[in-house]
C-alpha cells in the first residue's frame, strides 16, 4: 500500500503518463481510496490541462468562438462609450 508521501512524489510522473502500468495502477488505487490525495491529484491535473490548453491549436472551437464574441462586445461597448464614432 502506497503512502501519501510516495503518492505525491510520483504525482508528476503519473500526470505525465511516463509511469509504467504497474506503478500507475498503484497510484490510481491510492487516489481512489485517499480523499486528500484525490483533491491534490484533481487540482494538479486541472492545472496541467489549463497549461496544455494554452497551445493555440488546443483551444476548442466553442471556447474560441466565445472568446472572440466577448472581445467583440468589449470593443463595441468601448466604441459606444466614445459617442458612437466608428473606428475599424
Ligand atoms: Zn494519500
Amino acid at each position: 500500500m502506497l503512502t501519501c508521501k510516495q503518492f505525491l512524489q510520483e504525482l508528476n510522473e503519473f500526470l505525465d503518463e511516463t509511469l509504467d502500468p504497474e506503478a500507475r495502477a498503484e497510484l490510481e488505487r491510492h487516489v481512489n481510496e485517499c480523499p486528500n490525495c484525490w483533491v491534490v491529484y484533481n487540482t494538479t491535473e486541472k492545472t496541467v490541462k489549463v497549461f496544455k490548453g494554452m497551445e493555440p491549436q488546443a483551444v476548442p472551437e466553442p471556447i474560441r468562438a466565445r472568446l472572440m464574441d466577448a472581445i467583440e462586445r468589449k470593443c463595441k461597448a468601448r466604441r459606444e462609450q466614445r459617442g458612437g464614432s466608428v473606428e475599424v
